[in-house]
């Protein structure tokens, strides 16, 4: 069987809708119900599948996650697994999303992070408002008037999601050689340092302009690949998303296979700061992989940060 695909990328888009006999368009709604069958929804078997167009041409999909024997506001939903992915292969703006299902408030919420949201155009392709003939793109704005966002709390010039920025982080911990995590990992070399490298970079990419506690987490499976997520804040708090989830979204979409084959991970946050994803991230990893050992590295602000890279 084919590898699941989260990226496909604009040359083969332009080919699968010309094989199609359809606009690229048209091809998003096409792909929803392959989106769906890769979400992992074990509480709710609900499977939410989107599908987003890049301003790159590039095309990306998405799926809920769930995580059972964890309170549900742990879960990843659709539209927040597909901005990750999105944000994990540096795309710039998101354009044009089908999705199998009407995006629920909190996704509604969650996509005002991004620069110019009220115009990301949204297909449901359930039918929708009973009975309408023919599902068709409309805007955000259509499904959340009278929006609270970015802009009610942060200047225009502050970066927000899927623009690049550096935080201006600095690490603070000295890291050493790992004996637990090596065993654990194939591939030779310091994999701790790697790890905390990645998570580094991930917390340097961290939306995190409403608390400036930014945070990233590295992954490490038994085959050795490395799989980072950076922590998302959303300007209403509740919808934000926890760096292990994003980190967990890198992992599905980056071909990861069962959570227990995740075997070490790195979080790099702020020492004693307003925001702390180290107990929520320690719960969350022990239970999706038992086995996985987690460590801590924390970081300072060395520049004011949200400078854009
Ligand atoms: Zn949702």
């Amino acid at each position: 069987m084919e590898r699941p695909r989260f990226v496909i990328e604009a040359s083969e888009v332009e080919s699968m809708a010309k094989e199609s006999g359809l606009t690229v368009l048209q091809l998003l709604p096409s792909l929803v119900g392959s989106a769906q069958k890769l979400a992992r929804p074990p509480i709710s078997k609900f499977h939410v599948g989107t599908v987003g167009l890049g301003s790159s041409g590039r095309v990306f999909l998405g799926g809920n996650l769930e995580f059972p024997g964890l309170p549900l506001h742990h879960s990843v939903h659709a539209e927040q697994f597909l901005v990750t992915n999105l944000a994990v292969n540096a795309e710039p703006c998101l354009r044009y999303v089908a999705v199998s299902a009407a995006p629920c408030g909190h996704c509604r919420q969650f996509l005002q992070e991004l620069r110019g949201a009220s115009d990301i155009q949204i297909l449901i392709t359930s039918t929708e408002d009973g009975g309408e003939e023919e599902p068709r793109f409309r805007p955000l704005s259509h499904f959340l008037p009278h929006r609270f966002g970015p802009d009610d709390l942060l200047g225009k010039e502050v970066p927000l999601i899927l623009e690049q920025h550096d935080n201006g982080l600095s690490l603070i911990n000295d890291y050493h050689y790992d004996l637990n995590l090596e065993k654990l990992c194939n591939g030779g070399g310091n994999r701790f340092a790697e790890l905390t490298s990645a998570a580094f970079e991930a917390a340097n990419k961290s939306h995190a302009p409403y608390s400036a506690c930014p945070s990233g987490v590295a992954l490490v499976d038994t085959g050795g690949k490395i799989y980072r997520g950076s922590y998302m804040e959303s300007a209403a708090y509740n919808p934000s998303l926890g760096p292990v989830q994003a980190a967990l979204v890198a992992y599905v979409a980056g071909g990861g296979g069962g959570y227990e084959k995740i075997v070490g991970g790195v979080l790099v946050e702020k020492e004693g700061a307003a925001v702390i994803q180290e107990h929520t991230a320690r719960i969350l990893l022990q239970l999706v992989s038992p086995q996985c050992e987690f460590r801590v590295v924390h970081c300072r602000s060395v520049s004011n940060g949200l400078k854009k890279a």
